[in-house]
Formats: structure tokens, C-alpha cells, sequence
């Protein structure tokens, strides 16, 4: 009997999702600065507003190539507010790699990839699954 893949059908309708330009600027600027590295860090949402992305943590010693390996050890639900992550790739592209989809799928809901040269052109955002979704910057 042939296996289907079951179809991801939500009854409930996707998240909205906002980011500050504040948050977003913030983003640009540590990846800017660690390039030639990658940097990694946990998207945070504000207190009241719980899809607006308002904050990073950044992961404290993210080295080229080892920011999955970083994320798998900062995984834990250590705050309510964390809501996924985000991470800078030393290349133009702002797509997933094959360890990046894995990681979205094991830990939270909305995903920041930022690519070469780190500006409003040069990001896209994923779901657990690795579809692009929208962000709006507020
Ligand atoms: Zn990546």
C-alpha cells in the first residue's frame, strides 16, 4: 500500500507575523558584523503582542558553520517568548540549506534567514516546514 504524505491542512489560520524595523535593523547590523561568520540568534516576541517580533538573543559564540550545532544546544523552552530563530548565511542566498529545514522543524514556529548584503532586499522568513511566509516590518 502506497504511503501518502498527509497534506498540512490547518483549520486554523496562519500566524501574522510582524517584526520591528528596530529588530529587523538589529539583525542586519550583527550580521554585518560577523561576517565572514554566520551569526545566530532566538527571535523574541514582545510581552503583549505575541507575533510581533520586538527582539534577538543572540547565541554567545556562534562560529562559522557551527550556528546549527549552537541552536541544537540552546533548544530548550526556556522562555515563552522565544518563538524561533534567526541566522545569517555569508552568501547572497536567504534560503534554507537541508540542516536548516531540520532545524526549523524541531524548534518554533518562525524562522529568519538573512543573506549577503544584509539589508531589507536580503531576508526572508520560513515556517516550521520551510515555506516562505510573510513577515510585515512595523
Ligand atoms: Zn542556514
Amino acid at each position: 500500500m502506497a504511503l501518502f504524505k498527509r497534506k498540512q491542512s490547518h483549520s486554523f489560520p496562519p500566524p501574522h507575523w510582524s517584526i520591528t524595523k528596530k529588530c529587523l535593523d538589529l539583525i542586519f547590523e550583527c550580521a554585518k558584523s560577523s561576517f565572514p561568520n554566520e551569526f545566530g540568534g532566538m527571535l523574541k516576541t514582545s510581552e503583549g503582542d505575541k507575533q510581533l517580533i520586538t527582539e534577538i538573543v543572540l547565541l554567545p559564540g556562534t562560529i562559522a558553520g557551527e550556528s546549527h550545532a549552537l541552536f541544537q544546544m540552546h533548544m530548550r523552552p526556556i522562555d515563552f517568548t522565544v518563538v524561533g530563530t534567526v541566522h545569517s548565511h555569508p552568501s547572497p542566498s536567504s534560503r534554507p540549506s537541508e540542516a536548516d529545514k531540520q532545524l526549523f522543524s524541531k524548534y518554533g514556529k518562525v524562522h529568519i534567514i538573512v543573506g549577503m548584503p544584509y539589508g531589507y532586499k536580503s531576508w526572508s522568513a520560513y515556517d516550521y516546514s520551510g515555506k516562505k511566509i510573510t513577515i510585515a516590518v512595523v
